[in-house]
């Protein structure tokens, strides 16, 4: 008998209906013979639902009244799937990520699951029973306040539990087949891959690709834990994500898929006096409410000598923060001007030794220029190529790449419900 952690994303539970269909798969692998644990995200947009009401109301509303009204999406569709798997005559359970032992660090909205203490899911396997646990969710053991692991965050609730209970396989079922080379939604003939490594899937999600949240790839790889991507639509393979010695060599190759996130804004501070001091000061003053910076460039000023621009790319709900600080410290820090562009398009090539193939960042500038997509800025590593167009031509910069390096399929990727919001 095997353990198998099954993870149910929002749009695969939108409806009465859908979380029948998705009990009755429950159950059937239940009725197979195995332990199962299950992890729900909330139904379909609710997240977001939840938030635009918040924001109705108070645009700075406190992290922990959020936390605790996003928390309750999970509850709804979690508690409704043991509700629905008890009318087909199996028992199931369900609890809360603070019944299940999910401990994270205190930063609500963004927290990190620091311990993973399941008794209560051991004790409902060991009576036989379907245990249920609401993603994205966690308990910060100091203050006892609930807290959220971030956007997407449900991957990661079933890759820390699958470590935890040391589970066979951690199955991820979505409203796409697997992991393509690409956003079928922007991408129409977007291949599915069979396989990939936790390091190639972990630099596509960090660059836009959310069929898996990164957190949750970065978790697996460092315990382990094999990942099935598949669909809950269909009975199709699905992706395996695992290490490279599982991975056949004939599927490893140099150029692996292009990921894209159109969530990214950019700061340009101008006419900041060249101090690598004040530079650190400004560096520190933004990634002070843990914002995570994608790129921050210096240049010498072409008009004042002795002065540098400062630009910082980072995600938009970021910037507007870092912008009212910037903005209230402008006089002390003594830089002439502040620019905000608030929608970038960052596309990205992920693969295998890109920086020993000098012909595939060639190939990368002049695809967009034959494409008409002008370039902010490129960069390169090993594992990436990325370059920042405008946001409205991103989705051209993603088809140019996903068509320069032959990544498409013969036939056309199927999406199933869901609004890709
Ligand atoms: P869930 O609700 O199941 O968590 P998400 O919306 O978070 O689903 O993630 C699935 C979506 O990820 C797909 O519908 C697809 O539009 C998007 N996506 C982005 N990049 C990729 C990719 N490379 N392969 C598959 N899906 C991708
Ligand atoms: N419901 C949360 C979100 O929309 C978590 C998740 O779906 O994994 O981000
Ligand atoms: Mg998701």
């Amino acid at each position: 008998m095997s353990l198998i952690v099954q993870k149910y994303g929002g749009s695969s539970v939108q409806s009465t209906e859908r979380i029948k269909q998705v009990a009755e798969h429950i159950v059937a692998t239940h009725e197979a013979g195995h332990d199962v644990v299950v992890v729900v995200s909330a139904m379909g947009d609710t997240t977001d639902e939840l938030l635009d009401l918040a924001a109705e109301l108070n645009l700075k509303a406190p992290p922990r009244e959020l936390d605790m009204l996003l928390t309750s999406g999970e509850r709804i569709s979690n508690a409704l799937m043991a509700i629905a798997i008890n009318a087909l005559g199996s028992p199931a359970h369900s609890l809360s990520g603070a019944q299940a032992g999910i401990v994270t660090t205190a930063a609500h909205g963004n927290a990190r699951i620091i311990d993973v203490a399941p008794e209560r899911v051991r004790e409902a396997l060991d009576r036989g029973v379907i245990a249920l646990v609401a993603g994205f969710q966690g308990i910060d053991r100091d203050s006892r306040d609930i807290t959220t692991l971030g956007r997407g965050g449900s991957d990661t609730t079933a890759v820390a539990l699958a470590a935890a209970l040391k589970a066979d396989l951690c199955e991820i079922y979505t409203d796409v087949d697997g992991v393509y080379t690409a956003d079928p939604r922007i991408v129409p003939n977007a291949r599915l891959l069979e396989h990939v490594t936790y390091e190639t899937m972990q630099e596509l999600a960090m660059n836009g690709a959310k069929v898996l949240a990164a957190r949750s790839v970065e978790y697996a790889r460092r315990h382990g834990v094999p990942l099935h991507v598949r669909s809950s639509y269909s009975t199709r393979p699905g992706t395996m994500v695992s290490g490279a010695a599982e991975i056949p060599c004939a599927e490893r190759s140099v150029v692996t898929g292009v990921a894209h996130d159109a969530s990214k804004a950019k700061i340009t501070l101008t006419g900041v006096p060249d101090s690598p001091e004040l530079t650190a000061r400004i560096l520190n003053l933004v990634t002070a409410g843990e914002a995570e910076l994608d790129l921050a460039v210096k240049e010498a000023s072409r008009t004042a000598p002795g002065y540098t621009d400062i630009s910082l790319v980072l995600s938009r709900d970021d910037s507007l923060a870092a912008l009212a600080v910037l903005r209230q410290e402008q006089v002390e820090l003594g830089f002439e001007g502040v620019h905000h562009e608030e929608r970038i398009g960052k596309v990205s090539l992920v693969g295998t030794g890109l920086r020993a193939q000098p012909g595939v960042l060639a190939a990368c500038c002049e695809t967009l220029a034959g494409a008409g997509v002008g370039i902010e800025t490129i960069s390169l590593s090993d594992a990436r190529i990325t370059a920042l167009c405008s946001a409205d031509r991103l989705p051209d910069a993603v088809r140019a790449w996903h068509t320069a390096f032959e990544l498409g399929a013969d036939q056309e990727a199927v999406v199933h419900a869901g609004t890709g919001r």
